[in-house]
């Protein structure tokens, strides 16, 4: 991964084994490289035995943070030997449960069976959840209509929760996390994100439609994470594999990845136009 640290600028200067070196004496300085997990790469019906949308961001020191918290999201992060605990951030693309609907247990997860467990420590570092506006009464709701309010009122008075809005066109940042919500063509509130973290930008789709917005989402993207729910059927509020590669010459991402895989598009994989995500894939930028 060396390789991938070591930007043009410095090759041409330095020649590869002197720029790899101080490639990496940077990288040891700011720079930890960043990870990304592909915990849930389904779509909402578990279509080829996928999990539910969440992609994990791990740059060491500058935190760990989720895109999107799908209903599954504990059971992958289990499966992958994630600590919950680990978590600085949830972030939310729209409400829709294959994308939102395991945050009530995350956070059921952050307060429950702590005591008296040695083994589980109460959970001490907050926990930044940032969705579109809305979001933080969205969770009361939910939560209240899985049956776990006091969860939530547990989490808030132990000061662990902390709650971003975001809004289209409006540039926040949750800790070293810089984060550009676009508006997207799906929910009312859906959300299209351009993240930059440890130096590297990443675009992530949600769910959409095709829009302009998708160019400035993904303009000189190190990676761009785009959901084709579908191979060829037409769908009013999701891409699909054929939309998005009449598009493809458009879009000057470095790196494209296709996750949020449904049954159709499940079943011509071996015609994808662009690498199609795993559950537990990882990508190193
Ligand atoms: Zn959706």
């Amino acid at each position: 991964m060396a390789d991938d640290f070591c930007r043009p600028r410095r090759r041409i200067a330095l020649g590869r084994s002197l720029c790899q070196t101080v490639a990496m004496s940077e990288a040891a300085q700011h720079d930890t490289g960043l990870r990304v997990t592909f915990l849930g790469t389904g779509d909402p019906f578990a279509s080829g035995g996928r999990l539910q949308s969440a992609i994990m961001l791990d740059a060491g020191a500058h935190g760990r943070f989720l895109v999107d918290c799908g209903a599954t999201t504990l059971v992958a992060l289990q499966r992958a030997g994630i600590d919950p605990d680990t978590i600085d951030g949830v972030l939310l693309s729209h409400f829709h449960g294959d994308h939102a609907g395991g945050l009530p247990l995350f956070v059921l997860e952050m307060i429950a069976n702590r005591e008296g467990d040695a083994a589980r420590p109460p959970r001490a570092r907050p926990l930044t959840i940032a969705g579109p506006a809305g979001t933080e009464q969205w969770l009361r709701e939910a939560m209240t209509l899985f049956r776990w309010p006091e969860a939530l009122a547990t989490a808030r008075s132990a000061r662990l929760l902390r709650f971003i809005d975001l809004v289209a066109g409006v540039t926040v940042s949750a800790g070293a996390l810089r984060i550009e919500p676009f508006a997207a063509v799906h929910t009312p509130e859906a959300l299209m994100l351009r993240l930059t973290l440890a130096g590297r930008t990443l675009a992530c789709s949600g769910d959409t439609a095709w829009t302009e917005a998708i160019l400035p989402l993904c303009t000189d993207a190190d990676l761009f994470i785009c959901q084709t729910c579908t191979f060829a059927l037409p769908q009013r509020t999701m891409l699909s594999h054929a939309q998005l590669m009449a598009q493809r010459d458009r879009l000057s991402c470095r790196r494209l990845v296709l996750v949020h895989i449904g049954a159709e598009m499940q079943r011509h994989l071996s015609a994808a136009a662009a690498p199609v995500a795993e559950d537990g894939m990882t990508i190193e930028l």
